[in-house]
């Protein structure tokens, strides 16, 4: 049954609450409806969007320069993917390997994730990712050490606000209540969860008993909601030195662009695979395990302007690049350079991996809300080790298509770009992480709460890395994951 407001429920107990109605809602959701069990998916949105929502989400940023928290994200019925690109590529099994102070930081391997992947792609509608038979291919050639890769976008099902009426009408097991601002929680024991608090708009005030509760209220608001807990519940004290830190909202740049020779690049736009499937190309650096001191895994995507550039032209930027290279492989770009052809010229997007610091970091705010929930406070901070890393990764880039001879890269101003420019955005990963202990993160490899028994976290803030890929893919094979999960009697 779909409720437009908490006083209307005619429940009042449940097997699983869901925090949330995003991607990762959506789809545990979707699972769990499959089971006997009785299931209320809490939304504070509407079904349209509303000022007095979306406010909810002001908060203050320092640091590095990063959007509006009102602007990069959604509060309404199917969270941010009312706005999101659609944009879906798994983590790289190299993500998983990646280590902190010699100990792996994500203590889940790509091998366990994998299937999920594959159901994710059957749940959003794109079939199995890794069965793609034809991905655009970017460059006539295969350019060493850099590898061509595809996100898929289903336009068709991309906003996830349609699917509820198709999960909860006609399904007397499953619920969904709109106007449900989630704002507390109390125990039946120390660390138990009884009830979940819930107010709507006029700050009446709901109580819905719960056997098993699932914060999927987005990145951020997941942990603004554990932060606010955890200066009244001492139960949260074992994850409270990690919550909050190492955030990371992908490293957003654009600067630098390919002047490639003329057919080198044969696909920089989306191309359909079916009726309501796109795939667009893009590339990375092949990143392993030891190049972590030196690079960081990265996405790059061209974007094509009407620019050409003349031969004489073209002709200087090898000098320009060269400069900063050495002297073999300055000889050995003068001697693959053909003075005399015409450039196309492509932009560059790049989303960088970032390394985890915990000066990256969600705190609180004095200033509340209208239900009194203390304001998010976000500082962004990027390590100076990851900026060289940044700046070697373009070098590097530059590097492998002039010796390919696909072009010449222009690499631009990093640092300057950084200062000046918003590189933070809407993926929000970090500040509750998972760990294989509370020493090092707030959930476990399962996403449940360390030192809580029935509180489990699915967004992106579970992520212990960004990677270079998008995280909303990721988000619900770990939510389709959860839901098998939570279905299990062990728990
Ligand atoms: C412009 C834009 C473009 C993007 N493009 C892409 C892309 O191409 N590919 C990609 O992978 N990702 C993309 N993203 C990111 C993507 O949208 C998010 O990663 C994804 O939607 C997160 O899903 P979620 O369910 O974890 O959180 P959300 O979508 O944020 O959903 C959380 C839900 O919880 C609700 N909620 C919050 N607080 C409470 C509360 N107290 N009580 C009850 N309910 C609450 C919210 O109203 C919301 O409905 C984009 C984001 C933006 C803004």
């Amino acid at each position: 049954m779909k409720y437009y407001d908490p006083l209307e429920l005619k429940k009042n107990s449940y097997d699983i609450v869901i925090i949330g109605s995003g991607a990762a809602g959506t789809a545990l959701a979707s699972t769990l409806s499959k089971s006997n069990k009785k299931i209320l998916i809490l939304e504070a949105g509407k079904q349209e969007w509303k000022e007095e929502s979306q406010e909810i989400y002001s908060g203050y940023t320092s640091g590095y320069n990063h959007g509006d928290l009102q602007d990069v994200r959604i509060r309404q019925l199917g969270g941010s993917t009312n706005c999101w690109g659609g944009a879906c590529v798994p983590f790289d099994p190299v993500d998983f390997e990646l280590t902190e102070n010699g100990r792996q930081l994500w203590p889940i391997k790509y091998d366990e994730i994998r299937p999920y992947y594959v159901d994710a792609g059957d749940f959003y509608g794109i079939g199995d990712y890794f069965d793609v038979k034809k991905p655009p291919q970017i460059f006539r050639q295969k350019i060493t050490n850099l590898s061509q890769k595809y996100w898929l976008v289903n336009d068709d099902k991309k906003l996830f606000i349609e699917r509820y009426d198709k999960l909860v009408l006609n399904n007397n097991l499953i619920d969904l209540c709109l106007c449900a601002n989630v704002t507390d929680i109390k125990f039946e024991s120390f660390n138990k969860i009884s009830t979940v608090i819930i107010e709507n708009y006029d700050q009446y005030e709901v109580k819905i008993k719960a056997d098993k509760v699932v914060l999927a209220a987005g990145g951020l608001e997941t942990t603004r909601l554990l932060l606010n807990w955890s200066e009244k519940y001492k139960v949260f004290d074992k994850i409270a030195k990690n919550l909050g830190l190492y955030y990371s909202p992908h490293i957003d740049i654009r600067t630098g662009s390919l002047i490639a020779f003329p057919g080198q690049v044969l696909e920089s736009d989306s191309i359909p695979l079916n009726a309501q499937t796109l795939a667009t190309g893009f590339f990375t650096l092949d990143f392993k395990q030891e190049d972590q001191q030196k690079f960081l895994n990265s996405q790059w995507t061209l974007h094509r302007k009407k620019k050409i550039i003349r031969g004489r032209r073209f002709w200087k930027w090898p000098r320009y690049f060269v400069n900063e290279m050495s002297e073999k492989e300055t000889k050995l770009i003068k001697y693959l350079s053909t003075e005399s052809e015409d450039g196309e010229v492509y932009d560059f997007v790049v989303m960088f991996d970032q390394t985890p610091t915990s000066e990256s970091v969600i705190t609180l705010s004095n200033e509340t809300d209208r239900f009194n929930l203390k304001k998010i406070k976000l500082h962004f901070h990027i390590k100076n080790s990851d900026v060289d890393k940044i700046k070697n990764t373009y070098l590097e880039v530059a590097r492998l298509f002039g010796k390919a001879n696909v072009g010449r890269v222009n690499i631009g101003n990093v640092t300057d770009y950084l200062n000046h420019n918003e590189i933070g955005n809407s993926h929000h990963t970090g500040t509750v992480r998972m760990a294989q202990s509370p020493e090092f993160g707030c959930v476990d490899h399962n996403l449940k709460i360390f030192g809580v028994d029935n509180l489990w976290v699915c967004s992106s803030s579970v992520f212990p890395t960004p990677s270079q890929a998008n995280p909303t893919f990721t988000i619900m094979a770990l939510a389709l994951r959860l839901g098998k999960e939570l279905l299990n009697e062990n728990y």
